[in-house]
C-alpha cells in the first residue's frame, strides 16, 4: 500500500509507470503474506517490483512503449517475470521506457518522456533518466519500487542506473532467458535488474536468471548464490584499465571519478593493470549496424493483423502500410530503414557482414585481455551525467545521442557481463556512475568488484 501511494502521488510528474496493477499488487501481496504466515515464503517473498514494459505480462499492460501495440494483453508470461513471482515478488506495475527499448533517454516513448527523480543543484530543470530502462531506474531511485527488471541491448540497463544513483547489471547474454521479452536485437539483448544496492542486484538476478527449454541460447550453468560474492575480499585481483576509454574530449569529472575508482579498487588489494582493447572504436558503428539490422527483422511481425494497433486500409498491403506508419514513432522508423538498408542485397557484405567482422574482433579484444590474467575491466559507465530533457543536440542528431553508448555496447558486442554502480556526484551534484567488465558467466566477481565501489 505504501508503495502504490508513492506511485499514485509522484507518477503525474515522474511518468515512470505507464500501468499500475492495484489490484493485482494487492492480491499478490495477500498469497505472500498467506505464504509467510505458514513459514514457506519464496527468496522474493513480498518485495514489490515494478516491470519494464518490454516484459510480457500475462492479461497485462505489454506495449514496449509503443502505439502499435496498443490494447495488446499477453496470454502469456515470459520467463524473467515469472521466475520472480515463483519467489514470491509483487507486481506493483509495468514501467515507462523508450518505444520498443531504442533510445538512451525515454524520450521515444509513446508514453512521454520519464523524468529524472535527480535535478542539478540549483535548478529546477527536468533532466532525463537515461534509457532504454529510465521508467525502472527513476521508479528505483524514486522509491516507487523496491526493485525492476529492465533490459540491456547496448546499456539500456547501466547508463540508466548511472543517469539515476542506482544498481544495474546486465548478465552475460544467455544468462536470463529471452523468452516472452520483447524483441529488439536478439543476438545483444538480455535482461537484468536495476536496484537500489549492489546486494539487491544480486538477489534480484539470482531470481531473474534461468536455463529456458523456450530460449534456446539461454545457457545451462548453475546459478550461484551472487549475494554470497558481496563483502568477499578483492585482495590480488586483476583489475583492467583500458586505455581505448580514455576518450577525446571526455569531461574532467568522468576522468577524475574513474582515477577515484582505480584508486579505490587498489586500496582494497586489487592489483590495477594497464589493458588494450584496440577495436573499441568500432564497436559504436558496428552496433549501430547490428541492432538496426535485427530490430528491423523483429519488427516485421506488427502487421496490423496479429497484435495491438490496426489502421483500415484499402486492402491488406495498405493496411500494412497505415498499420506501421501510425504506429511506429520516429526513432523505431529510423531503425527500421537503417536495417533494411544494410540487409539488402547490394549493401549485406559492405555493412552487415562487415559489421559481425568487426563484432567478432571486438570480442577477441576482450578475450585476449581475459587470457592474460585480468578479473575484470573497469571503466566510466557514462560520457557524461544525466542531461536536460529535449536536449536541442541530442534531439536534433541522433548520432549525438548514440554516444551515449559508447562505454557500454563493448559488452553487449561481446556478450559480456557489466555493471553500472554509483561512484560519485558531479559539480552540479549529480550522480555518476562506473562501470565493471567481467568474464562471461562470472556475475559474481562484478558484485564484489562493484560492492568495494558503492
Ligand atoms: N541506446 C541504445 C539504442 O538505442 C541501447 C538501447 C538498449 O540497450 N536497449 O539502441
Amino acid at each position: 500500500d505504501a508503495y502504490l501511494a508513492a506511485i499514485d502521488a509522484a507518477n503525474g510528474k515522474l511518468n515512470a509507470y505507464v500501468a499500475v496493477t492495484h489490484d493485482k499488487a494487492r492480491s499478490m501481496a495477500k498469497a505472500s503474506d498467506a505464504r509467510l504466515a505458514k513459514g514457506d515464503g519464496g527468496a522474493l517473498e513480498g518485495i514489490p517490483l515494478g516491470i519494464k514494459d518490454l516484459f510480457a505480462t500475462q492479461d497485462v499492460h505489454t506495449q514496449a512503449a509503443s502505439h502499435i501495440l496498443d490494447g495488446f494483453r499477453p496470454r502469456y508470461e515470459s520467463t524473467v517475470t515469472a521466475n520472480l513471482w515463483a519467489d514470491g515478488a509483487v507486481m506493483l506495475g509495468k514501467l515507462n521506457m523508450d518505444e520498443f527499448a531504442m533510445g538512451s533517454s525515454n524520450e521515444t516513448s509513446y508514453y512521454g518522456p520519464v523524468i529524472n527523480p535527480w535535478r542539478a543543484a540549483g535548478s529546477n530543470a527536468d533532466l532525463v533518466p537515461g534509457g532504454s530502462s529510465g521508467g525502472s531506474a527513476a521508479a528505483v531511485s524514486a522509491f516507487l519500487c523496491a526493485g525492476a527488471t529492465a533490459t540491456d541491448t547496448g546499456g539500456s540497463i547501466r547508463q540508466p542506473a548511472a543517469f539515476t544513483g542506482t544498481v544495474g547489471i546486465k548478465p552475460t547474454y544467455g544468462r536470463c532467458s529471452r523468452w516472452g521479452t520483447v524483441a529488439f536485437a536478439s543476438s545483444l539483448d538480455q535482461a537484468g535488474p536495476i536496484a537500489r544496492d549492489v546486494r539487491d542486484a544480486a538477489i534480484l538476478l539470482k531470481s531473474m536468471a534461468s536455463v529456458d527449454a523456450r530460449d534456446t541460447t539461454s545457457v545451462d550453468l548453475p546459478v550461484p548464490d551472487y549475494e554470497a560474492a558481496i563483502g568477499q575480499s578483492i585482495k590480488g585481483m586483476r583489475i583492467g584499465i583500458p586505455k581505448e576509454y580514455r576518450m577525446d574530449g571526455m569531461p574532467d569529472e568522468i576522468e577524475a571519478l574513474w582515477q577515484k575508482g582505480i584508486e579505490w579498487m587498489r586500496d582494497a588489494g586489487a592489483e590495477i593493470v594497464d589493458i588494450s582493447l584496440p577495436h573499441t572504436k568500432y564497436a559504436l558503428p558496428a552496433y549501430y549496424i547490428v541492432a538496426p539490422a535485427e530490430a528491423s527483422s523483429n519488427l516485421a511481425r506488427y502487421d496490423g493483423v496479429r497484435y495491438g494497433l490496426r489502421v483500415p486500409g484499402k486492402d491488406i498491403a495498405d493496411m500494412y502500410e497505415q498499420t506501421r506508419a501510425a504506429g511506429f514513432g520516429r526513432e523505431v522508423k529510423r531503425r527500421i530503414m537503417i536495417g533494411t538498408y544494410v540487409l539488402s542485397a547490394g549493401y549485406y557484405d559492405a555493412y552487415y557482414l562487415k559489421a559481425q567482422k568487426v563484432r567478432t574482433l571486438i570480442k577477441r579484444d576482450f578475450e585476449q585481455v581475459f587470457d592474460q590474467g585480468v578479473d575484470a575491466i573497469l571503466t566510466p559507465a557514462t560520457p557524461s551525467a544525466a542531461f536536460g530533457i529535449a536536449d536541442q543536440d541530442m534531439a536534433s542528431d541522433p548520432v549525438k545521442m548514440y554516444l551515449n553508448d559508447i562505454f557500454t555496447v563493448t559488452v553487449n558486442m561481446a556478450g559480456l557481463p557489466g555493471i553500472a554502480v554509483p561512484a560519485g556526484l558531479d559539480a552540479k551534484g549529480l550522480p555518476l556512475g562506473l562501470q565493471l567488465i567481467g568474464k562471461p558467466f562470472e556475475e559474481e566477481t562484478l558484485f564484489r568488484t562493484a560492492h568495494v565501489i558503492e
